[in-house]
Protein backbone atom coordinates (compact mmCIF):
# COMPACT_ATOMS: atom_id res chain seq x y z
CA UNK A 1 0.00 0.00 0.00
CA UNK A 2 2.55 2.17 1.26
CA UNK A 3 6.22 2.93 0.22
CA UNK A 4 8.88 5.42 0.75
CA UNK A 5 11.47 5.57 -1.24
CA UNK A 6 14.68 7.54 -0.29
CA UNK A 7 13.34 9.93 2.10
CA UNK A 8 15.47 12.42 3.57
CA UNK A 9 14.02 14.75 5.74
CA UNK A 10 15.77 17.95 7.25
CA UNK A 11 14.39 20.83 9.95
CA UNK A 12 17.20 23.46 8.26
CA UNK A 13 20.58 22.01 9.66
CA UNK A 14 19.06 18.78 11.68
CA UNK A 15 18.82 15.79 9.45
CA UNK A 16 15.90 14.30 10.87
CA UNK A 17 15.75 11.21 8.49
CA UNK A 18 18.38 10.46 6.66
CA UNK A 19 17.64 8.09 3.83
CA UNK A 20 14.12 5.66 4.32
CA UNK A 21 13.46 2.81 2.16
CA UNK A 22 10.14 1.54 3.57
CA UNK A 23 7.32 -0.46 2.35
CA UNK A 24 3.84 -1.33 4.24
CA UNK A 25 2.11 -4.05 2.04
CA UNK A 26 -1.97 -4.39 2.12
CA UNK A 27 -2.90 -5.35 5.85
CA UNK A 28 0.27 -5.18 7.13
CA UNK A 29 0.58 -4.53 10.54
CA UNK A 30 4.37 -2.11 11.12
CA UNK A 31 5.48 -1.09 14.23
CA UNK A 32 8.45 1.31 14.45
CA UNK A 33 10.30 1.57 17.53
CA UNK A 34 13.75 3.62 18.57
CA UNK A 35 14.58 6.40 20.60
CA UNK A 36 13.37 9.99 21.19
CA UNK A 37 13.76 11.93 18.76
CA UNK A 38 14.71 9.25 15.78
CA UNK A 39 12.35 10.37 13.35
CA UNK A 40 9.42 7.98 13.81
CA UNK A 41 6.47 11.11 14.35
CA UNK A 42 8.58 12.56 11.58
CA UNK A 43 7.39 9.36 9.38
CA UNK A 44 4.04 9.20 9.93
CA UNK A 45 3.60 12.80 9.80
CA UNK A 46 4.90 12.92 5.76
CA UNK A 47 2.75 9.71 5.25
CA UNK A 48 -0.29 12.38 6.07
CA UNK A 49 1.13 15.33 4.40
CA UNK A 50 2.10 17.29 7.28
CA UNK A 51 5.20 17.89 6.32
CA UNK A 52 7.25 17.48 3.08
CA UNK A 53 10.21 15.79 2.66
CA UNK A 54 13.27 17.39 1.59
CA UNK A 55 13.74 14.85 -0.93
CA UNK A 56 12.52 11.22 -2.22
CA UNK A 57 9.39 10.15 -2.77
CA UNK A 58 6.05 8.02 -0.82
CA UNK A 59 3.73 6.13 -2.78
CA UNK A 60 0.00 5.42 -1.52
CA UNK A 61 -1.68 2.42 -3.75
CA UNK A 62 0.35 3.50 -7.02
CA UNK A 63 -0.42 7.02 -6.35
CA UNK A 64 2.74 9.49 -6.05
CA UNK A 65 2.42 11.49 -2.44
CA UNK A 66 4.62 14.95 -2.64
CA UNK A 67 5.92 14.37 -6.06
CA UNK A 68 4.64 13.48 -9.56
CA UNK A 69 6.26 12.18 -12.11
CA UNK A 70 5.91 14.48 -15.29
CA UNK A 71 7.95 13.84 -18.49
CA UNK A 72 10.32 11.62 -16.43
CA UNK A 73 11.23 14.80 -13.67
CA UNK A 74 10.11 14.39 -10.41
CA UNK A 75 7.55 18.06 -9.76
CA UNK A 76 6.25 18.70 -6.51
CA UNK A 77 2.37 17.39 -6.69
CA UNK A 78 -0.47 19.84 -7.11
CA UNK A 79 -2.52 20.32 -3.28
CA UNK A 80 -5.43 18.86 -5.40
CA UNK A 81 -3.52 16.02 -6.24
CA UNK A 82 -1.94 15.42 -2.61
CA UNK A 83 -5.42 16.22 -0.75
CA UNK A 84 -7.17 12.93 -3.46
CA UNK A 85 -4.25 10.90 -1.66
CA UNK A 86 -4.67 11.96 1.84
CA UNK A 87 -7.90 10.83 1.75
CA UNK A 88 -6.55 7.15 2.27
CA UNK A 89 -4.57 7.52 4.95
CA UNK A 90 -5.96 7.65 8.57
CA UNK A 91 -4.15 9.37 11.56
CA UNK A 92 -4.55 8.61 15.67
CA UNK A 93 -2.26 11.76 17.30
CA UNK A 94 -0.85 11.50 20.87
CA UNK A 95 -3.44 14.55 21.21
CA UNK A 96 -6.69 13.31 20.58
CA UNK A 97 -7.72 16.45 18.85
CA UNK A 98 -11.34 16.45 18.78
CA UNK A 99 -13.58 19.10 18.24
CA UNK A 100 -14.56 20.28 21.60
CA UNK A 101 -17.65 22.36 21.02
CA UNK A 102 -19.20 18.88 19.12
CA UNK A 103 -20.95 15.92 20.72
CA UNK A 104 -19.37 12.50 20.33
CA UNK A 105 -21.76 11.51 17.60
CA UNK A 106 -20.93 15.36 15.63
CA UNK A 107 -17.40 14.59 16.01
CA UNK A 108 -17.38 10.99 13.97
CA UNK A 109 -19.71 12.21 11.38
CA UNK A 110 -18.12 15.22 10.45
CA UNK A 111 -15.94 14.26 7.68
CA UNK A 112 -17.94 11.32 6.86
CA UNK A 113 -20.45 14.08 5.90
CA UNK A 114 -18.88 17.16 4.58
CA UNK A 115 -15.77 14.86 2.82
CA UNK A 116 -17.52 11.64 1.59
CA UNK A 117 -20.77 13.42 0.98
CA UNK A 118 -23.08 11.14 3.46
CA UNK A 119 -26.14 11.43 4.37
CA UNK A 120 -26.46 12.32 7.90
CA UNK A 121 -28.61 9.03 8.45
CA UNK A 122 -25.80 7.20 6.95
CA UNK A 123 -22.57 8.49 8.67
CA UNK A 124 -24.99 8.21 11.89
CA UNK A 125 -25.44 4.69 11.49
CA UNK A 126 -21.72 4.01 10.86
CA UNK A 127 -20.67 6.02 13.61
CA UNK A 128 -22.97 3.70 15.79
CA UNK A 129 -21.09 0.90 14.60
CA UNK A 130 -17.33 2.33 14.84
CA UNK A 131 -18.21 3.62 18.46
CA UNK A 132 -19.66 0.20 19.66
CA UNK A 133 -16.76 -1.39 18.40
CA UNK A 134 -14.20 1.01 20.37
CA UNK A 135 -16.74 0.78 23.33
CA UNK A 136 -18.05 4.45 23.44
CA UNK A 137 -21.80 3.85 21.97
CA UNK A 138 -23.30 4.72 24.80
CA UNK A 139 -21.53 7.90 24.74
CA UNK A 140 -22.92 9.62 21.58
CA UNK A 141 -24.64 12.66 23.50
CA UNK A 142 -21.55 13.92 25.82
CA UNK A 143 -19.17 16.39 24.70
CA UNK A 144 -15.30 15.33 24.62
CA UNK A 145 -14.31 17.50 28.19
CA UNK A 146 -16.97 15.09 29.73
CA UNK A 147 -14.58 11.97 28.63
CA UNK A 148 -11.22 10.88 30.42
CA UNK A 149 -8.08 10.49 28.16
CA UNK A 150 -8.73 6.92 27.10
CA UNK A 151 -12.07 7.72 26.12
CA UNK A 152 -11.37 10.11 23.91
CA UNK A 153 -8.76 8.03 22.56
CA UNK A 154 -11.23 5.44 21.55
CA UNK A 155 -13.76 8.39 19.96
CA UNK A 156 -10.54 9.56 17.86
CA UNK A 157 -10.07 5.91 16.67
CA UNK A 158 -13.66 5.39 15.49
CA UNK A 159 -13.54 8.73 14.13
CA UNK A 160 -10.47 7.73 11.76
CA UNK A 161 -12.06 4.48 11.32
CA UNK A 162 -15.10 5.91 9.28
CA UNK A 163 -13.33 7.00 6.98
CA UNK A 164 -12.38 3.51 5.63
CA UNK A 165 -8.48 4.43 5.29
CA UNK A 166 -6.37 1.93 3.50
CA UNK A 167 -3.67 2.75 5.92
CA UNK A 168 -3.84 4.01 9.68
CA UNK A 169 -0.64 6.12 11.68
CA UNK A 170 -1.25 5.41 15.23
CA UNK A 171 1.61 7.97 16.24
CA UNK A 172 1.85 7.11 20.08
CA UNK A 173 -1.65 7.01 20.38
CA UNK A 174 -1.13 6.13 24.55
CA UNK A 175 1.87 8.28 25.61
CA UNK A 176 -0.33 11.42 26.74
CA UNK A 177 -2.66 8.77 28.68
CA UNK A 178 -2.55 8.53 32.38
CA UNK A 179 -0.95 4.61 33.13
CA UNK A 180 -4.44 3.09 34.32
CA UNK A 181 -5.87 4.13 30.61
CA UNK A 182 -3.25 2.85 28.38
CA UNK A 183 -4.74 -0.86 28.68
CA UNK A 184 -8.08 0.22 27.09
CA UNK A 185 -6.89 2.11 24.31
CA UNK A 186 -3.82 -0.73 23.44
CA UNK A 187 -6.47 -3.44 23.40
CA UNK A 188 -9.08 -1.47 20.94
CA UNK A 189 -6.21 -1.18 18.60
CA UNK A 190 -5.48 -4.68 19.10
CA UNK A 191 -9.11 -5.76 17.87
CA UNK A 192 -8.58 -3.50 15.03
CA UNK A 193 -5.90 -5.27 14.00
CA UNK A 194 -7.05 -8.64 14.19
CA UNK A 195 -9.86 -7.73 12.25
CA UNK A 196 -7.27 -7.71 9.39
CA UNK A 197 -7.85 -5.67 6.19
CA UNK A 198 -6.15 -2.00 7.06
CA UNK A 199 -2.07 -1.43 7.27
CA UNK A 200 -1.60 0.03 9.99
CA UNK A 201 1.81 2.18 11.04
CA UNK A 202 2.16 1.91 14.88
CA UNK A 203 5.08 4.11 15.89
CA UNK A 204 4.92 3.67 20.17
CA UNK A 205 7.26 3.11 23.42
CA UNK A 206 4.89 0.15 23.83
CA UNK A 207 7.11 -3.02 23.34
CA UNK A 208 4.69 -5.45 24.57
CA UNK A 209 2.06 -3.94 22.20
CA UNK A 210 4.23 -3.84 19.17
CA UNK A 211 5.72 -7.48 19.69
CA UNK A 212 1.93 -8.54 20.19
CA UNK A 213 0.33 -6.81 16.77
CA UNK A 214 3.26 -6.13 14.55
CA UNK A 215 4.03 -8.45 11.69
CA UNK A 216 7.09 -6.51 11.17
CA UNK A 217 9.00 -4.16 13.16
CA UNK A 218 11.41 -1.27 11.84
CA UNK A 219 13.95 0.35 14.80
CA UNK A 220 14.92 3.83 13.93
CA UNK A 221 17.80 5.52 15.16
CA UNK A 222 19.83 8.50 13.80
CA UNK A 223 17.49 9.14 10.92
CA UNK A 224 18.48 5.29 10.19
CA UNK A 225 16.40 2.45 9.75
CA UNK A 226 18.92 -0.15 11.79
CA UNK A 227 16.87 -3.39 11.67
CA UNK A 228 13.74 -4.79 10.79
CA UNK A 229 12.09 -8.07 11.36
CA UNK A 230 9.44 -10.20 12.89
CA UNK A 231 8.64 -9.26 16.51
CA UNK A 232 10.22 -12.22 17.61
CA UNK A 233 13.36 -11.85 16.19
CA UNK A 234 13.59 -8.34 16.49
CA UNK A 235 12.84 -8.49 20.55
CA UNK A 236 14.57 -11.87 21.22
CA UNK A 237 17.62 -11.58 18.73
CA UNK A 238 18.11 -8.42 18.18
CA UNK A 239 21.40 -8.17 15.64
CA UNK A 240 22.90 -4.56 16.26
CA UNK A 241 24.43 -3.60 19.42
CA UNK A 242 22.28 -0.13 19.39
CA UNK A 243 19.30 -2.20 19.29
CA UNK A 244 20.19 -4.59 21.75
CA UNK A 245 20.93 -1.54 24.40
CA UNK A 246 17.67 -0.11 23.40
CA UNK A 247 15.73 -2.79 24.08
CA UNK A 248 17.51 -3.99 27.18
CA UNK A 249 16.27 -0.63 28.84
CA UNK A 250 12.83 -2.37 28.37
CA UNK A 251 13.56 -5.42 30.86
P1 LIG B 1 9.67 10.86 20.20
O1 LIG B 1 9.76 9.39 20.42
O2 LIG B 1 10.26 11.66 21.31
O3 LIG B 1 8.28 11.33 19.81
P2 LIG B 1 10.49 10.77 17.44
O4 LIG B 1 11.37 9.62 17.16
O5 LIG B 1 9.06 10.64 17.07
O6 LIG B 1 10.61 11.19 18.95
P3 LIG B 1 10.46 13.13 15.83
O7 LIG B 1 9.33 13.73 16.56
O8 LIG B 1 10.22 12.63 14.46
O9 LIG B 1 11.14 11.99 16.68
O10 LIG B 1 11.59 14.24 15.81
C1 LIG B 1 12.88 14.01 15.29
C2 LIG B 1 13.73 15.26 15.46
O11 LIG B 1 13.21 16.28 14.61
C3 LIG B 1 13.73 15.83 16.86
O12 LIG B 1 15.04 16.23 17.17
C4 LIG B 1 12.81 17.03 16.76
O13 LIG B 1 13.18 18.03 17.67
C5 LIG B 1 13.00 17.47 15.33
N1 LIG B 1 11.81 18.12 14.77
C6 LIG B 1 10.60 17.55 14.57
N2 LIG B 1 9.74 18.39 14.00
C7 LIG B 1 10.40 19.56 13.82
C8 LIG B 1 10.06 20.85 13.29
N3 LIG B 1 8.86 21.09 12.78
N4 LIG B 1 11.02 21.79 13.25
C9 LIG B 1 12.24 21.54 13.74
N5 LIG B 1 12.64 20.37 14.27
C10 LIG B 1 11.74 19.38 14.32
Amino acid sequence: VVSYRNIRKCFGDLEVLHSIDLDIMPAEKVAVIGPSGSGKTTLGRLLMTLEEPTSGTIEVDGEMLWHQEVKGKLVRASEKHLHKVRGSIGMVFQHFNLFPHMTIMKNVTEAPIRVLGKSRKEAEAEALEMLDKVGMADKVDNYPSQLSGGQKQRVAIARALVMHPKVMIFDEPTSALDPELVGEVLNVIKDIAKEGSMAMLLITHEMDFAYEVADRVIFTDGGNIIEEGPPQQIFENPQSERLQSFISRFR
